[in-house]
């Protein structure tokens, strides 16, 4: 596919959850782990007009499906400034020194007075219907394969809440992730293509690791990715989190606004028409629509016309064009839309069909949609279908927020947000950030992981060092690198520890630092390093005394190397010192000591011995 002919535009939006020592404006702790909420509470969304006066678009679109918000919280994770009943307490200092050191990475500017501000929020993820931001960073940039990519602007960031389930009346969030800080990275539409694209977004997350400071595992990184081509519109795709498959996600957004400008050439121009059709259903006996008729229901058919052979025609990997507009009626809380390119005998429906045909005056090239829902939910539905299908004609591809699929497809979400979303938060004062600031963070700028990666190669293996380096626990090698043999640690990090946890065995960060720190003031051996984890993983208080007290002593040492000595005494006649490989083992074979323990000791002895 030659990208540059399409007139391909892309740019990135990269949202990581910082581990901070707590959120970013409470002092709730940002570990997540999975547990029962402890409680509930309700609230209701209200479109406001935003500071110009217009109502945003996207709201409009969430407060027409007019839903209940339903909040669990978790006291572990939440205080009353998640559930917007007390004020934001002061920034974390860590996080807007995690966010700045970030920006300084890719040399972007630091602004110098950060303003806090307000986004509105229009699906109900926050409690406030805001959520607070602030720009901190700008004009950066990144080197890549195909030239350098500009990043535009870092903001740090209130997470939102995590959906936990959503229908037609409610949509039910878990808390606990709410607050947690956020680094939002957004690149300029210069990215080339899906390769490409996939460089940046993997590049953006090695730097992001590199700060220490990036939580890990699965949805603590995602990403937003705006793309268009010439013919095509705007599309942003959010919430993506497999960025090794981020080119493909982009390859069949591309796919899809190509064929979809393509149709629009293929078909004549021609008017979709849809009315209410209710009463043609009432004796159907089609029991899902008899259910839905019996619950005030109503039942809507669109007329498509000369688009038989084609609902079901491939646009986008594996998804057909119909779920184009499938998506515009799920997106009003319908389950499906029923037409008659697909079997209709199966539903029980061919009666009722060949009437709405009559009243619509169908050709065979015509398709009828049929949409059965509760009244208001059909007739919005309707109407919603109706104006994308009419879009088909022309080729246009609405501006859209999409949902990143499992199978990098993408679907309808929402209308593209407008811009009248912000507004400043008074609650907090603005933040100076003066010169000296940035020169400190400049002088602790933090090796990247890619240098560090390198740098470890000629020391410890490439294997390793590659290992160590994508590993989450790449803080804890950090910290004992200076004092431990690196190869012995990071052998400890990428082997032994997940060789403990395949057991079930989970050894905590403080555990292993504790045990590494004995390790390096010489308290105990590396022999050791595997019994101490184990020790501790299974709830022992004191894992090194515990490991001290079982190891073998000096004199057990002493009198195993004095029984070898003894027996082999021929052969030290024969060696001499030369002996020494063999002798020690035999001794290792008799008791469980560390070699570097045995050797002095052996060596004295076998001295001792051959000058006799
Ligand atoms: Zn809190």
């Amino acid at each position: 596919m030659d990208y540059e002919q399409l007139g391909f535009k892309c740019g990135i939006e990269i949202h990581q959850q910082l581990d901070t020592d707590r959120k970013l404006f409470c002092h709730c702790p940002v570990d997540l782990v999975d547990e029962n909420a402890d409680g509930k509470f309700e609230r209701h969304l209200n479109v406001v007009a935003g500071e110009a006066g217009e109502k945003d678009k996207a709201a409009e679109a969430e407060a027409l499906r007019s839903r209940k918000y339903v909040y669990k919280h978790y006291s572990r994770n939440n205080c009353l400034v998640e559930a917007d009943e007390e004020p934001p307490h002061d920034i974390s200092q860590q996080a807007l020194d995690t966010a700045l050191t970030f920006a300084r990475m890719v040399n972007a500017d630091i602004v110098p007075e950060i303003q806090v501000m307000r986004k509105m929020v229009v699906d109900g993820s926050n409690t406030s219907g805001f959520q607070r931001t602030m720009m901190l960073g700008l004009g950066g940039k990144i080197k890549t394969e195909y030239g350098s990519v500009k990043i535009e602007d870092i903001e740090l960031e209130e997470e939102s809440a995590g959906i936990h389930e959503k229908n037609s009346e409610e949509a039910i969030y878990d808390l606990n992730r709410l607050g947690v800080p956020l680094i939002e990275i957004g690149t300029d539409a210069s990215i080339q293509n899906p390769e490409h694209a996939r460089e940046v977004a993997l590049k953006l997350g090695m730097l992001l690791r590199s700060t220490g400071k990036a939580r890990r595992g699965l949805g603590t990184i995602r990403q937003d990715v705006n793309v268009s081509i010439e013919e095509g519109a705007r599309v942003e795709i959010k919430g993506f989190q497999d960025v090794k498959n981020i080119d493909e996600l982009i390859r069949l957004e591309v796919e899809r606004q190509k064929n979809l400008v393509e149709l629009g050439k293929e078909l004549e121009n021609a008017e979709v028409v849809g009315d209410n059709v209710t009463h043609l259903f009432e004796d159907t006996e089609n029991q899902i629509i008899s259910t839905v008729l019996e619950n005030d229901g109503a039942v809507y058919a669109l007329k498509l016309p000369g688009m038989t052979g084609k609902m079901k025609q491939k646009i986008s990997g594996d998804k057909y064009l119909a779920l184009e507009l499938v998506d515009y009626a799920k997106s009003q809380g319908v389950q499906g839309i029923l037409h008659t390119d697909e079997d209709l005998e199966k539903y029980d429906l061919v009666e009722e069909f060949r009437k709405v045909s009559d009243v619509f005056d169908k050709k065979d090239e015509d398709v009828i949609a049929v949409i059965a829902a509760e009244r208001k939910q059909a007739k919005t539905a309707a109407q919603e279908v109706l104006k994308r299908a009419e879009m088909l004609y022309t080729g246009e591809i609405p501006e859209e927020t999409r949902n990143a699929e499992q199978n990098f497809t993408s679907s309808y979400m929402r209308p593209l947000p407008g811009a009248a979303r912000m507004y400043p938060e008074t609650d907090i004062a603005p933040i100076r950030i003066k010169d000296e600031k940035v020169k400190e963070i400049d002088r602790n700028l933090p090796e990247t992981l890619e240098e560090k990666k390198n740098r470890l190669e000629a020391e410890i293996g490439d294997q390793l060092a590659s290992q160590i380096t994508n590993s989450r626990k790449i803080g804890l090698f950090n910290k004992f690198e200076g004092s431990v043999q690196k190869k012995d640690l990071a052998n400890y990090i990428v082997n032994t520890l997940p060789r403990l946890e395949s057991e079930g065995l989970d050894v905590s960060n403080q555990d292993a630092e504790k045990i590494l720190d004995s390790f390096s003031k010489k308290e105990i051996e590396k022999a050791h390093l595997e019994e101490a984890s184990r020790l501790a993983a299974e709830g022992s208080d004191n894992p090194v005394d515990e490991v001290l007290e079982s190891q073998v002593s000096d004199e057990k040492i002493e009198e195993a190397v004095r029984d070898v000595i003894s027996s082999k005494v021929a052969m030290i006649e024969d060696q001499g010192l030369r002996a020494q490989g063999a002798l020690m083992g035999e001794i290792l074979k008799d008791i469980d000591a560390d070699g570097s323990r045995v050797a002095p000791v052996l060596q004295k002895f076998l001295e001792e011995a051959v000058n006799e």
